[in-house]
């Protein structure tokens, strides 16, 4: 259990350069919130980039902290009704962007690596990836 922690903690500190959004296998949702985040931020595409569902940001230049952009993710969420079932989770400097199943939410998932538990698929999701698989 020990040997699990460090290399968790490992895994966030090199990632700890960029804020990621993944949004969950969904392409042109992920465009579109690119397109969000670059209109209000004004950040240069430099510092901004987009590989199919998932967005990265290089804070370090962007200087935008992961409360700025889980508040730039529930605006844009709120801002479009077609939207309303999806929320953003955050673990860390991970966001995820999806549909929460009202089924999922009374039963929690189980990360099979250390133990963490969601009701949120896509925030086990996001987790999974911390463990860098
Ligand atoms: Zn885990």
């Amino acid at each position: 259990m020990k040997l699990q922690y460090s290399f968790i903690i490992r895994a966030f500190s090199i990632q700890s350069m960029s804020i990621i959004i993944n949004c969950a296998g969904d392409t042109s949702l992920a465009e579109r919130i690119y397109e969000h985040i670059l209109s209000k931020t004004r950040l240069n595409t430099e510092f901004v980039s987009i590989r199919e569902d998932e967005i990265e940001i290089d804070d370090k230049r962007s200087n935008l902290t992961n409360n700025d952009m889980k508040n730039l993710l529930e605006e844009y969420l709120r801002l479009n009704a077609e939207l309303k079932d999806y929320s953003a989770t955050q673990f860390g400097n991970l966001f995820t962007v999806g549909i929460v199943s009202p089924d999922l939410k009374n039963e929690l998932l189980t990360c099979e690596m250390c133990g963490y538990t969601t009701p949120f698929f896509e925030e086990l999701f996001a987790h999974r990836r911390a463990h860098g698989i």
